[in-house]
């Protein structure tokens, strides 16, 4: 059945909604695709939904062509399982926990690894069972600190998550490729530009892990590719080659000097220009400076613990880097109350002297101390002498001081060396649209997985975990396809095939247009006709750019002359065509294929 403008369960708004930043979000809100609920809770109505089930398709598609089987947990969950692996308590606040009127724990699940555990140690217990694949496309709940732009960052959305059962490691290793090739297909089918990245596997543990990542200036998660070398990682997933030692034969003895009101690396380089000045001529860079930066890490059971973490001067601290290193603990800046609680840590005029968990210094802080990985053994540097108004210089790595272990946190920089050694890498931004793990054994061990291997030895199953973000999606192929005047979907993923606009006050034109619906409709084309009696062409022609269908259809004046119109929403091309033959040409139009993004 035609969705019929009059009738249909929609109102577009000409206003943008108050709480949206990207367009596609406001887009989504103003076409009448989505409505908000609360912070990061949404409505789908009919057009919304009609595009989900577009992509909840695509993605069943694929993976029933991998042989996954779909079936369906709940979205509200007991506790036990989750305290089993842990995750009732890593999962910090991100978890909706709740207590049901007898006071038993219970949550709304964020994902589903331990439900699947369980359900195949509960049904398979041979290796003959296996491999298995599994998925379900469900509503999942976190409580995300920062819920953002709609259907992006949503606390409910929808996921398909699928996990895979094999006894052997290569069992393990091929559903995970199989995984891969199907998240290919997907992607491409729903005609976003993406990349993917070596991923970190973080508080999910397992190894093998990569990102699809949809190209996206709006995107959260920053990237890094190398043109010459083909790699491509999440920032959070880099890892630095530790720098060749240097030597250090000729560096003279450390030695303290006055640098006067150098509290920042800014005002510390001018002070070692103006008093210090090298005696090779270059000048001194931030570069030749080591930074030493306090966090505090709150673990998830409330624990809190400061970190010391030292890094070249000219390199900030990437947030998302170090979140992912210190996870499942959060971290926060070293604020003014822990400094009061550190009276040895000199702000300003950190040093290593103090930091560590053995400090050089007297009356060291016992404070943990990482390294950035470019600090090499053997380099010099100019750093904090825990003073105030203080630096050391000269100060060798390896010979003065060391750390307790290097970290992977210094923002990284287009320009910078792949960490493959082949080339350089650029950086750019994107949005996480899947994500495929390989989980090994973690889960399996917590919660007894085990099944009978061919010589009848209890062995523990291997598992791989893959997600993609469905609701996701749909924001996510909203903010790459619209454009200043509304949506603009690609025919895979449009609420309808084909929007008819009939536009006069001529009965003839509506006759016209209900009998070319009809056999649009026959010939199996989803359409959306605009059969309104009352209201303005302007406002008709401004509806089906803001809905975003790929073919819109205006039936109005020309009809006299034997002809309409028929107009490609993304390409602005029109073109008239005569009534005989009309349906004809409209379903060769949207048989073709998308227009170059
Ligand atoms: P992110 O880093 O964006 O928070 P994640 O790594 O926590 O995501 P996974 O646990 O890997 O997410 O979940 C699988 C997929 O589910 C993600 O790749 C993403 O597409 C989607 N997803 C995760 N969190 C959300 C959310 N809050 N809203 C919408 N989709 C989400
Ligand atoms: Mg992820």
């Amino acid at each position: 059945m035609a969705m019929r403008l009059s009738t249909l369960f929609l109102r577009t708004l000409r206003e943008d909604p108050a709480d949206a930043e990207l367009p596609g979000h406001k887009l989504l809100v103003r076409a009448g695709y989505i409505r908000r609920a609360a912070p990061g809770v949404y409505s789908w109505l009919p057009l919304g939904l009609k595009v989900l089930r577009k992509v909840e398709q695509i993605v069943r598609e694929e993976m029933d062509a991998i042989g996954g089987q779909e079936l369906s947990f709940p979205g509200l969950l007991p506790r036990e399982p989750y305290e089993a692996t842990n995750r009732w308590t890593e999962y910090g606040d991100n978890l909706f926990r709740l207590k049901d009127r007898k006071g038993v724990d219970m949550l709304l699940g964020p994902t589903h690894e331990e439900m699947f555990t369980l359900a195949v140690k509960d049904l398979c217990s041979s290796y003959k069972d296996l491999p298995l694949t599994l998925y379900q496309v469900q509503t999942k709940y976190r409580d995300e600190a920062r819920p953002r732009a709609g259907l992006l960052r949503g606390r409910e959305f929808i996921m398909k998550d699928s996990y895979s059962f094999d006894v052997a490691d290569e069992g393990l290793e091929a559903a995970y490729q199989r995984h891969r090739g199907a998240y290919v297909k997907m992607f491409d089918r729903l005609g976003l530009d993406y990349v993917i990245v070596h991923a970190d596997s973080g508080a999910m543990g397992g190894s093998a892990s990569e990102e699809f990542l949809a190209v996206s200036p709006v995107g959260e998660d920053t990237f890094v590719r190398c043109e010459a070398s083909g790699y491509a990682a999440n920032v959070e997933a880099v890892v630095v080659p530790l720098a060749d030692p240097v030597d250090c034969a000729a560096t003279p003895a450390a030695h303290v000097e006055d640098t006067p009101d150098s509290p920042t690396i800014a005002t510390l380089v001018d002070q070692a220009n103006a008093l210090y000045p090298r005696a090779d001529g270059r000048a001194w860079t931030g570069a030749d400076t080591l930074k030493n930066v306090v966090v505090v890490l709150t673990y998830p059971d409330g624990r809190t613990e400061p970190l010391a973490i030292g890094l070249p001067g000219d390199r900030e601290l990437d947030a998302k880097r170090l979140g992912a290193q210190v996870a499942p603990a959060q971290w926060e800046p070293f604020e003014e109350k822990d400094f009061a609680a550190f009276p040895m840590l000199a702000k300003g005029y950190l040093g290593p002297g103090v930091l560590g968990e053995h400090p050089t210094a007297p009356g060291g802080s016992g404070i943990r101390y990482l390294l950035d990985p470019s600090v090499a053994d053997g380099s010099a540097w100019i750093t904090g002498a825990d003073e105030p108004g203080k630096h050391v210089f000269d100060l060798v790595h390896g010979r003065d001081f060391s750390a307790d272990g290097i970290v992977q946190a210094a923002e990284l920089r287009e320009g910078d060396p792949s960490p493959d050694g082949a080339g350089t890498l650029t950086l750019a931004r994107g949005i996480e649209m899947g994500h495929i793990f390989q989980l090994g054994r973690k889960y399996a061990e917590a919660l007894g997985l085990k099944v009978l291997d061919e010589h009848g030895k209890l062995v523990t199953v291997t598992m791989g975990s893959y997600g993609v973000g469905v609701s996701r999606a749909v924001a996510a192929v909203a903010e790459a396809t619209h454009d200043d005047i509304g949506l603009a979907w690609p025919r895979a993923l449009a609420p309808a095939d084909v929007h008819v606009v009939a536009t006069g006050k001529d009965q003839a034109i509506f006759d016209y247009a209900e009998g070319l619906v009809g056999d649009l409709e026959t010939q199996g084309l989803e359409v959306i006709y605009d059969d309104r009696l009352k209201v303005s062409p302007g406002v008709k022609f401004k509806d089906a750019e803001l809905l975003g269908v790929p073919t819109i259809v205006v039936v109005g004046r020309g009809l006299a002359e034997g002809s309409i119109e028929i107009k490609d929403r993304r390409t602005g091309e029109r073109r008239e065509v005569p009534v005989t033959g009309a349906a004809e040409a409209i379903i060769a139009e949207v048989r073709q294929a998308d227009p170059p993004a």
